[in-house]
């Protein structure tokens, strides 16, 4: 039976980079992978059409779907929408939760042709290839009780940090599984020492390792991940954490890389529908202009190939075509440098493409 994709391709450089990640389906398509397109409107984009950022039709198809696609969603023009729920963000987090798609895989992988791109220096970063699985439904972004109240006279703010065994199992079990697929080690990062959430964190991580014995777990405080992901980032495999630690560190890795324009991300859910998109925004300040990095996109539909689809030969075919172009010396704006050939999104689109069809 046919799988389908639905894409999403939001705002601002969203519509350009979804287009050139389009063309790589397109192609997986003429190489044999049954697959059917679907396009919808989200954020921005779904707002001016339906006054929704997330409209029933879109949420229904996306329901219906084996996996999507999203480029970005957000910008100016809707930032002054005063009923915060139409705002385009709300469109994403609807998509999350509707589909409860709890586990978001943020790979932090430096191409060494851009190991110059990286803050870091080259031998520090050059090779890199780190895993961090997040939980993105729980945690303290969404604990209950939360609130600004009065107390006493004055104003307090409160969130709950608050994860129950079998959200900690769940994460758990698919960052081991994500372990035995690459090196055989898992990080565990926590705040043990403190939040008793954490320690309870820390002991569902060490009951699930004794069923993944090929998996060799360690345990590290927050404070020192931090700390190592920018001194030695190459130690680590795959890292594991709850919403908010991953949402810092997971940026933190992403600029190990130098260049935000190169990491694809995906959330699954417990049936492994998933939803694959750049990490970065809607970059409404170069939209329309050909200058969006579109390889992100295009290593997200990797992710997809890899992840939902179980293509993993098409998977790597992609990211070999990546490879290829990057070692050609073409490079958009925001990877340029000296010696190199700058190229526009198309342009980029369109030579991972030939690279993709000069493997067949
Ligand atoms: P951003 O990631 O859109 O842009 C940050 C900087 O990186 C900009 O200078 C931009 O030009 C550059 N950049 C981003 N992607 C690039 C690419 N593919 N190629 C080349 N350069 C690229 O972050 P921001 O400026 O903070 O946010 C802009 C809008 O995007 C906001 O409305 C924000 O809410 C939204 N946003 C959406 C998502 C999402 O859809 N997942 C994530 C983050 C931000």
């Amino acid at each position: 039976m046919s799988r389908k994709i639905l894409v999403l391709p939001g705002d601002g450089i969203g519509p350009e980079i979804t287009a050139e990640a389009v063309k790589i389906l397109n192609a997986c398509r003429d190489a044999g992978l049954d697959i059917v397109l679907e396009e919808g409107l989200v954020g921005g984009a779904g707002f001016d059409a339906f006054d929704e950022p997330l409209p029933a039709e879109t949420l229904d198809m996306a329901k219906a779907a084996d996996a999507i696609l999203l480029g970005a969603v957000g910008g100016p023009k809707w930032d002054k929408l005063e009923d915060i729920g139409k705002r385009p963000e709300k469109g994403l987090l609807g998509l999350r939760k509707n589909l409860n798609l709890f586990g978001n895989l943020r790979p932090a992988l430096l191409y060494p042709q851009l190991a110059e791109a990286s803050s870091l220096k080259p031998e520090v970063v050059s090779g890199l290839d780190i895993m961090i699985v997040r939980e993105l439904t729980g945690g303290i972004y969404f604990g209950q009780p939360r609130g600004i109240e009065e107390r006493d006279g004055q104003r307090v703010g409160f969130n709950t940090y608050v994860y129950s065994e079998a959200e900690i199992e769940r994460i758990g079990r698919v960052a081991f599984e994500m372990a035995q697929k690459r090196n055989g080690r898992l990080c565990s990062v926590d705040k043990a020492n403190v939040l008793e959430v954490t320690m309870l964190w820390r002991e569902v991580m060490e009951r699930l390792s004794a069923d993944y014995p090929d998996v060799e777990l360690s345990h590290m405080y927050v404070d020192n991940a931090a700390m190592q992901l920018v001194r030695a980032p190459k130690q680590f495999d795959v890292i594991v954490t709850g919403n908010m630690f991953g949402d810092i560190l997971s940026d933190a890795a992403a600029m190990l890389t130098g260049s935000i324009g190169m990491l694809p991300s995906a959330s699954l859910n417990e049936n492994g529908q998933g939803m694959y998109e750049p990490c970065h925004g809607s970059a409404p300040d170069i939209a329309g202009q050909g200058l969006a990095n579109p390889l992100a996109t295009i290593l997200s539909v990797a992710m997809m190939l890899r992840y939902t689809l179980n293509e993993t030969a098409l998977a790597e075919r992609i990211e070999r075509a990546v490879g290829n172009v990057l070692d050609q010396g073409l490079r958009t704006a925001d990877i340029a440098y000296a010696g190199t050939r700058k190229v526009t999104t198309a342009e980029m689109g369109d030579a991972v493409l030939e690279a993709f069809r000069a493997q067949r």
